[in-house]
């Protein structure tokens, strides 16, 4: 398979997605298009030549050459903190993509769908959402959306916003807003099975996020009985190097 190539790729909008993490538009002339689910490569070349890059998903469908991302800063990295908190409007890195051809979502797809994201890996899942909303999808959508605490959230707006057919639930492991009754902890069989499909639907299931995350989830969705072929995860340890 021929190895996309890198592009320049200008950033023409950041904006505060959390506190945390922060919502990229970037300009790349040429670019292919990608599917729901897919992530980019992005490179930064520092004056000395030195060049770092990690993997980044795409957040939703592409609008003509504009791509965006979301991207949590992980403290003392290498990449992160300069996307989130020193890179500026007009500021150039390198692209390429798309990458992965799995963990994609289709717009013709008839099945059901649950997106199981932890922290940061709601980027991915949104992007599905995103794209099911554009294609005008009638194809139910489930998502449970594990996090720290209400102002981790991102895209939080977006998703309070009616959209037909697809229920969203959070479930907190810190810090709990008032009024829910489930209490602060890691997600659980019962997470699954009351706020997933029952297996019986055949649902596709997407599951991304940190990779302890990611492994507990997908036990627990096998041991709901979904098939191993319907349950597609995506894991974001550390990339690059
Ligand atoms: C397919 C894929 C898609 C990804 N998509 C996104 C995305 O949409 N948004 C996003 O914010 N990140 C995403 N990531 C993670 C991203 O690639 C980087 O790993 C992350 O931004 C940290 O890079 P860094 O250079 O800042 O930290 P580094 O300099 O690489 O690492 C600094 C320290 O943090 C640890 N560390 C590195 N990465 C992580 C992590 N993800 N979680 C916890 N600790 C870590 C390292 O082990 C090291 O100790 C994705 C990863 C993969 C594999």
């Amino acid at each position: 398979m021929r190895r996309a190539t890198w592009r320049p790729a200008e950033l023409v909008h950041g904006s505060a997605e959390t506190a945390t993490a922060r919502t990229l538009r970037f300009r790349v002339p040429g670019w292919p298009g990608h599917l729901a689910g897919q992530h980019v490569d992005v490179r930064l070349t520092a004056e000395d030549g030195y060049t770092a890059q990690r993997s980044y998903s795409v957040a939703g469908p592409a609008d003509g050459d504009l791509i965006e991302l979301t991207v949590e800063t992980v403290p003392d990295g290498e990449v992160s903190p300069y996307l989130t908190e020193e890179m500026r409007v007009g500021d150039q890195v390198e692209i390429r993509g798309p990458v992965g051809g799995w963990f994609v979502w289709r717009p013709e797809s008839r099945a059901p769908v649950l997106l199981v994201g932890g922290g940061s890996g709601i980027v991915p899942l949104m992007s599905m959402v995103r794209a099911r909303r554009q294609a005008g999808s009638r194809v139910p959508f489930r998502l449970l959306y594990s996090l720290r605490d209400p102002d981790r959230r991102y895209y939080a707006e977006e998703l309070r916003r009616p959209d037909p057919g697809l229920d969203v639930s959070y479930l907190y492991t810190r810090s709990v807003p008032e009024g829910l009754s489930r209490p602060a902890r890691r997600i659980m069989l019962d997470d699954l099975a009351e706020g997933g499909w029952p297996a019986s639907f055949e649902p596709d299931c997407f599951v991304c996020g940190p990779t302890g995350f990611v492994e507990t989830a997908a036990d627990l969705l096998l041991a709901l009985g979904h098939a191993p072929e319907r349950i597609r995860t995506e894991r974001f340890g550390p990339t690059g190097g």
